[in-house]
């Protein structure tokens, strides 16, 4: 059962998740739960406001307009990335929508086509209206795109949820075109990225023998993650006295001096130990 997050929990996620946000006075407490029931809750919807200037568009989305009375939404997110908190209950952003689309929501499929109108969105969605004049050309800052994304990832975390539980109002009431602009599915890639980051694929282990990266890699004032790896691998081969802190990526004449006792503890290798690995040095020290 996934209730709707208390005023305060909703703000935690959103912080919580890098947002800046801003709370409209009287925001706890204004929502149009009075018209009906807001929850169980199942997802986040995106919108663009066919607005222009932030204070003028969150009025609009607070006080709402004739025949549509806000709350318009839990929150503005303003051209700037701000998130302009407005309701934590009911609001009056979705319509109705198409319940197969719904139901792909609650299981994390991918939503058909929209094409009925038969299902009380408000009651089941988050809304974020977002500052857009929706023609298409009106731009959609970085940092737009970025607050949406934290935004809608904020509230999948809360629940558990994945980014399929993110739609645009477009995907969910016929007729709509919002959000224009930007695609859904790039911003769900997005927020599942961000949601992924918690618990990142383990790295697989590096090649028992990394490919030769050349003479010139190991050179004074020379820098990479092959030098690094070289004197992990002196240090695992027990040469790594003259490290005082460890293997870095730049290299160093502790890394010589390392490289020039592996060089003399090989007799293939003693007669030339400057402590410049070749490919032969390579070989060895990482067979
Ligand atoms: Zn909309």
């Amino acid at each position: 059962m996934a209730a709707p997050l208390t005023a305060t929990r909703l703000l935690t996620a959103l912080r919580a998740e890098g947002c800046t946000v801003v709370e409209h006075p009287g925001w706890r407490t204004h929502n149009r739960d009075h018209m009906g029931p807001f929850g169980p809750v199942h997802g986040v919807m995106i919108h663009h406001t066919v607005t222009k200037g932030t204070t003028n568009t969150v009025r609009i989305c607070h006080d709402g307009y004739a025949g549509l009375p806000g709350p318009l939404c839990h929150g503005v997110i303003a051209k700037d990335g701000t998130i302009h908190l407005l309701s934590a209950g009911r609001a009056n952003h979705a319509g109705l929508g198409d319940d197969d689309v719904l139901q792909a929501v609650i299981a994390e499929r991918l939503a058909p086509a929209d094409d009925e109108a038969n299902t009380d969105g408000n009651r089941y969605f988050y809304g974020f209206e977002c500052e857009n004049l929706g023609d298409g050309h009106d731009p959609w800052p970085d940092v737009q795109l970025e607050a949406i994304e934290k935004a809608a990832a904020a509230i999948c975390r809360a629940y558990g949820w994945g980014d399929r539980s993110v739609i645009g109002h477009l995907e969910w009431q016929p007729g709509k075109v919002d959000p224009k602009g930007f695609s859904m599915g790039a911003m769900r890639a997005r927020i599942a990225e961000r949601l992924d980051d918690d618990n990142p694929e383990p790295t697989p282990p590096p090649p028992s023998r990394p490919p030769f990266p050349g003479r010139e890699a190991f050179r004074p004032g020379q820098s990479s993650a092959a030098i690094e790896q070289l004197g992990h691998q002196l240090v695992k081969r027990g040469f790594g006295r003259h490290y005082r802190v460890g293997p870095s990526r730049d290299w160093g004449e502790a890394d010589r001096l390392n490289v020039a006792d592996f060089q003399r503890s090989h007799p293939q290798l003693r007669g030339d130990a400057d402590g410049y690995p070749g490919p032969l040095t390579w070989h060895l020290l990482f067979s």
